[in-house]
Formats: structure tokens, sequence, C-alpha cells
């Protein structure tokens, strides 16, 4: 049996669909090994993995701004991360060599460490792919190329990258995926889905079972459930939910409502007999039962609502989360309402109309169907597997 090293980007939206995977090849009889903050030890043991602990410049976990200026500043933030990680998890292998790193995207120390140690890799993506024809960072740029922020990360990066053994080429470290590439969408929902080649794996999201460390969610009333969530990394928008309570509370739906880490459910006041607020929820429990999911779209939420078989009303904050919502929209699954509209009657409209709509809810439930016929895990897991066998 293998020693399989996954190399995280410690973020919940990035750690989340690893897990499964992990769990489908500890069953399979292989040692997992799993770079982590001391935020994600608990799901990372329930899944059978060992956590290698490391202090992140992020702290327990990533979180971001959702305003453009600072956005410009994240790519330094990453290679701070990826510096720190690589550092601190040198020389913990010592003769105990993994036999392949599997590594977030994003957890770019994973490359240093895998180019200087000659480990083979596979890049896991928990959001769009990307090659050499694709990247949704150019359709949907998170700030201008051309920041001074963003050319200090790339000459400091560029400069790196030979230290490591590594072409000094941006271009070539982005999108150079070598083998195999795991994207955790299904092709039907991918921009561009067709132009990538045989060396991607499209699993689909890899949802498994979170109840032992994330705790779980029944129903409290009959009323039709509407799930409100920012996600986890940009929930610091409390307009956004002082919008959401005004606009659903003389509703029929029962409101369970996830207002993250920036805002405390405190501060919201008297809350409506049909709300139910918390900084956090079981998700995957909760759209079990969701009628309609009003979110922010990162991707995971995007795909989790997808396998649930719930519409969206999708308010994106970000550059990845504007082409999820878009692509919400243009796939019939749910609507786009654009940041900037947002007030109690714009949401209280989109999710009465999507609730309503006969062409969505077909449209929903199809993609359900073809998500469901993939086990993701199994299909990641297979792939990892092959990518044992062939050498370099
Ligand atoms: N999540 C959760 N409970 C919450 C909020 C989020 O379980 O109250 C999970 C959600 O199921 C998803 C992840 O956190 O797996 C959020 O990832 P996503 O890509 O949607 O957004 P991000 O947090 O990265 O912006």
């Amino acid at each position: 049996m293998a020693h399989i090293a996954f190399f995280n980007f410690p973020a919940v939206g990035h750690v989340n669909p690893t897990l499964g995977v992990v769990e489908e090849l500890v069953k399979r009889g292989h040692r997992v090994t799993c770079t982590s903050t001391e935020y994600f030890v608990p799901a990372l043991e329930a899944v059978g993995a060992t956590p290698i602990v490391y202090e992140s410049p992020f702290g327990e976990f990533y979180r971001s701004p959702y305003n453009e200026e600072m956005m410009a500043g994240e790519g330094l933030r990453c290679l701070e991360e990826a510096i720190a990680l690589h550092k601190q998890v040198s020389g913990y292998y010592g003769d105990d060599r993994p036999d392949v790193i599997v590594h977030d995207f994003m957890a770019w120390g994973a490359r240093f460490y895998a180019a200087e140690h000659h480990i083979p890799v596979v890049r896991l993506f928990p959001s769009y792919g990307v090659s050499e024809t694709f990247n949704i960072a150019e359709k949907f740029p998170w700030s201008a190329p051309d920041d001074p922020k963003i050319l200090e990360m790339v000459e400091r990066l560029v400069g790196l990258l030979p230290t490591f053994g590594l072409p000094a080429d941006m271009g070539a470290f982005v999108t150079d995926v070598a083998k195999l590439g795991i994207v955790f969408l299904p092709r039907e929902f991918h921009y561009e889905g067709d132009t990538f080649d045989e060396r991607f794996v499209f699993a689909g999201p890899s949802i498994g079972d979170r109840s032992t460390f994330q705790g779980s969610w029944q129903p409290k009333s009959d009323r039709p459930v509407l799930l409100v969530s920012l996600g986890t990394a940009a929930t610091g928008w409390p307009e956004f939910f002082s919008h959401a309570l005004k606009a659903f509370s003389d509703s029929e739906w029962h409101v369970v409502m996830a207002v993250g880490d920036h805002i405390d459910p405190a501060e919201l006041g008297e809350l409506p007999a049909n709300f139910e607020v918390s900084r956090h929820v079981p998700q995957l429990d909760v759209l079990q039962h969701a009628r309609v999911f009003l979110t922010h779209a990162g991707m995971n939420s995007t795909m989790e609502s997808l396998y649930h078989g719930v519409p969206m009303v999708a308010v994106p904050q970000m550059n990845e989360q504007r082409a999820n919502a878009l692509r919400v929209e243009e796939l019939g699954l749910g609507r786009h309402l654009p940041r900037e509209e947002a007030d109690a009657r714009t949401l209280r409209a989109a999710v009465d109309a999507v609730a309503a709509d006969q062409s969505v809810a077909g449209n929903v439930a199809n993609i359900k169907a073809t998500m469901r016929a993939v086990d993701g895990p199994t299909v990641a897991a297979d792939a990892v597997e092959k990518r044992l066998t062939v050498t370099d």
C-alpha cells in the first residue's frame, strides 16, 4: 500500500472536497498524511488521515476580503502561505518519502516540496480546472493583472522557483498540470469543459459525511426551508443578512441563516420566529431539506446545492463566485442577483420566483441525476491509484 501525502490550502472550501477522497484512499488501505492547520484536524482524523499540523499566516483558515482593491494583495498572501508551508514541512518526511503528493492547486508550497524531492504530483481543483487553454482568472480577473501587488508577487515567486528546481516561468507554473488533475465539478457545469484533455478527471463533488465533526440538523417545522449563507471566507457583509431578515420575516419560509465568523448573531437583534440563525450550520444536512439556497455561490456551495437538487439565488461577491452565479443562470439552475442590486425586495422576489420556476426545477433535477451517477470519491481515488503506477 502507498503513502499518499495531501497538501491542502487551508480554506474550508478547499479542504471539504478532499475529505471523501481521503476517506476512500484510507479505506483501500493506503496511509494518507495531510498538511493542515489545527482547525482541520478533527475533520481529517474523522476520515482516517494523519494530519501534519503547521501554522499558516492565514490563521486557523483563509478568510478573504471581498473588496477588489484588497484582493490584489491576495497573491502575496498566498505566496507567504506557500513559503510557510514549505518551511515547516521541509524535513518532516525524512526517509518516510511519500509515493505521491496530491495537492490543492493553490498549495504552492507542495509544488516546491515535490520538485525539490522529485516526488510525483496530482493537482486538485476544488473549483475550475486550469489548463494551457483555460484559466478562470483570465475570464474573471480577481484584480487588475498589472496591479503592483500582483507584479510583486509574480516577481518574487518566479525568483524562488529555480531554487526548488522549477523553471522560472509563471505561465508554466500555473498551467503545467503534468499527468493528472482532479476537478471536483461535473464537466457539464465547467466552462469550456470539453477543452480539457485526458489528464483531467472530472470527479464531481466528493461529498462525504461530516456529522462527526460538524453535528447534524433536522427541520423544525413543515414550512419550506430556505438556506441563507455567504460561505466561510467572505462573510463580512452585515447588510446582506439584514436584508434577508427583512425580506423573509413575514414569509412562509423557515429560514436557516449561517452568518459566518465576521458577525455575532446577537447583533442582528430579536429574530422573527421563522428564523434560525447561527455562525455555521451543517450545510449538507440543511440542503437535504431546503427548497431554495440563497448563496454567495462559492463553488462548494454551488455543487452541494445541485447535488441535493436545490435551485439557487446566487449573490456573488468575488470573481470566481460571479463566474459560478452566471453559470448557474446560464444553465437555468437558478438566478444571479448582482451584489449591488441585493436588498430586501429583490432577495424576496428572486427567491420566490426561483421556488416557483418549473423549468429551473427540471434543470436542477437533471444535473442532480448526472452528478449522482458519478461516485466522486471512487473516481478520484482510482485516478490517484493509477497515477501511482506511472513513472515521471
Ligand atoms: N459550510 C458549512 N456550514 C456553513 C457554511 C459553509 O458546512 O455554515 C461549508 C459548505 O458546505 C462548503 C464550504 O463550507 O463545503 C464553503 O465552501 P464554498 O466554496 O461554498 O465557499 P467559501 O467558504 O470557500 O467562500
